[in-house]
């Protein structure tokens, strides 16, 4: 992705480094050959170029581009998860997962980590974002994801014909396990995303349901991708599939909805972070019926939502750490909405606007192995820089509307925003 050249001052708004600490007032950011060059008080701004450009954030808040946690840019806001894989063919989905990608960077998503693909829409996409042929988040890869048969990602029976070739790889044992790993690896992801457990939005392998794979194949998966310096996730809903991943040496954990003390104790000694994922929850109570889910599925991702952001304030009171990502890409909780998640968690789980916004950048930056990059606003690292005229610390929800995005930057560059 080609950096900007000059100089641009952004100045008149209030700084926030992603890092946690108080928000800096009248604060100027530098951005020089797209990268950050100083970032402080205006009072201690360098002199610069007289050519410099300017971006004045009129009042409103200077903060690193957030990053998606839990991206599924080929998810095309389907009413059904059955639809995934069987309504368009690759071609369109791809179409439509760079139009994702494309409105993502526009609400100010600067970076994203692919929670799961179909095909390897993802790998290509990432390809295409880093070499400018098309505008999107910086992206980490997943590929197809990796299900045992019979599990969550296995919803067909056998006489339809249908298998779900185009979003996973359906394994039975270790050594298939491992098979599918080493497809990954040739494909070129970097996260190999699995599902150890169930979930409320598939009746038969409810969130309570622990063996969509086993501690066997969890443990080929980590062994295989460590050996290949891939990392792994997975869809971790129920209290033992959350620590069998944790004891089969998981990277990361999606949702850790059912967690217990001895999943916290696991998580917390090997710092493995968490991405809760909840927004998705509420819009499926609330929306649920709009889209024709059953009462019983409504009444999981009820359960679902409460049991998740409980879990999610113990992780981060307790000091682990939340990346902010949605899942979006279903008809309750479309593409474009991503921002609402940050609203949900100072609203619903209780959290300060200042630690969602230090989970949605500094955190996912982590995530994705690439902190000393981007996430946070500092000295030589890339000016991937959100510009929005609003106080986001007192209106968190300020986040959700565009319209009041003066400038979203990367490497320096004004891809979006009013200064566009
Ligand atoms: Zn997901």
């Amino acid at each position: 992705m080609k950096l900007a050249t000059g100089t641009t001052v952004i100045a008149n708004g209030t700084l926030l480094d992603g890092n946690g600490g108080p928000p800096v007032r009248d604060a100027a950011l530098i951005v020089r050959d797209g990268r950050i060059a100083y970032a402080g008080p205006h009072r201690g701004v360098p002199s610069v170029e007289p050519d410099a450009a300017r971006i004045d954030a009129r009042g409103g808040t200077i903060m690193p581009g957030l990053v998606e946690a839990h991206f599924h840019p080929t998810y095309f806001n389907v009413a059904a998860l059955e639809d995934l894989d069987i309504k368009y063919p690759v071609e369109y989905v791809t179409l439509l997962a760079a139009a994702n990608c494309k409105l993502a960077l526009e609400c100010g998503y600067t970076s994203a980590r692919s929670g799961g693909s179909l095909f390897n829409i993802d790998v290509w996409l990432k390809k295409a974002i880093e070499s400018d042929v098309c505008p999107g988040p910086r992206l980490s890869a997943s590929g197809r994801e990796i299900c045992g048969v019979g599990g969550l990602m296995d919803w067909n029976p056998d006489f339809r014909k249908i298998g779900m070739e185009g979003l996973v790889l359906l394994v039975n044992g270790p050594d298939e396990a491992r098979s599918a790993v080493r497809k990954l690896v040739k494909d070129g992801v970097e996260w190999v995303k699995t599902y150890p457990t169930g979930d409320a939005a598939a009746p038969d392998t409810n969130d309570h349901h622990t063996l969509c794979m086993t501690f066997e194949e969890m443990h080929a998966v980590v062994q295989t991708a460590h050996n290949h310096k891939m990392k792994v996730t997975g869809h971790c809903r129920a209290t033992e599939g959350i620590k069998n991943a944790l004891r089969a040496g998981y990277d990361a954990i999606e949702h850790g909805t059912f967690i217990d003390d001895e999943g916290l104790e696991l998580l917390l000694k090997r710092d493995v972070p968490c991405v809760p994922a909840l927004y998705f929850e509420l819009a499926s109570v609330e929306r649920g019926k709009e889209f024709k889910l059953s009462q019983r599925v409504i009444d999981g991702h009820k359960e679902t939502l409460e049991g998740g952001a409980e879990s999610a304030r113990r992780i981060l009171q307790t000091g682990g750490r939340l990346g902010m990502g949605g899942d979006y890409g279903f008809g309750w909780n479309p593409h474009g909405d991503y921002a609402r998640e940050l609203t949900f968690f100072v609203k619903y789980v209780g959290l300060s606007p200042l630690e969602v916004l230090t989970c949605a950048t500094r955190t996912g930056a982590e995530i994705m192995g690439r902190a000393d990059e981007f996430g946070t606003l500092e000295e030589g690292k890339l000016a991937d820089v959100l510009v929005v005229d609003g106080d986001v610390l007192a209106d968190i929800s300020a986040l959700e509307d565009r319209s009041r995005f003066i400038a979203v930057m990367q490497g320096g560059v004004v891809k979006a925003g009013l200064v566009k």
